[in-house]
């Protein structure tokens, strides 16, 4: 049968891949895919390094505006969950790092989760006064 030593690591090759964003291009290398699979992540990235970027800065953005500002603003974040990777919405700002789970999965498994939340923010209008 099979002997103690590892399974050696699936050789990764350059995978191309359209933003979901932008609908540019993007390379997601062997290197970034070693990475992954290091992580344990199943989805590939979605988004091209500059919308990522983008992505990211108008979390912080956020998080920033919340921090100073008083009034919480009325927000929508979408996640994807880590567990079944389907895309879900919640009403609150999910701590960076940790993983966040749908519905569904949240009710099934309470166990931890070795994925990074990926949050895309998105305002909402007001409710009126
Ligand atoms: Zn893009
Ligand atoms: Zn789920």
């Amino acid at each position: 049968m099979e002997a103690e030593d590892k399974t050696p690591d699936p050789a990764f090759e350059d995978i191309h891949l359209a933003c979901i964003e932008c609908g540019v291009p993007f390379v997601f290398t062997a290197g970034e895919q070693q990475f992954f699979f290091d992580k344990g992540l199943k989805n590939p990235p979605k988004r091209c390094k500059p919308c990522k970027t983008r992505k990211n800065e108008r979390f912080n953005q956020l998080l920033s505006m919340m921090a100073t500002d008083g009034s919480r603003p009325r927000i929508q974040v979408e996640v994807e969950c880590a567990e079944c990777g389907i895309q879900t919405t919640v009403p609150f700002l999910p701590t960076q790092g940790r993983p966040v789970l749908c519905r569904d999965c949240f009710v099934r498994a309470r166990v931890a989760v070795p994925v990074c939340a990926k949050p895309v923010v998105k305002y909402l209008p007001p409710t009126a006064a």
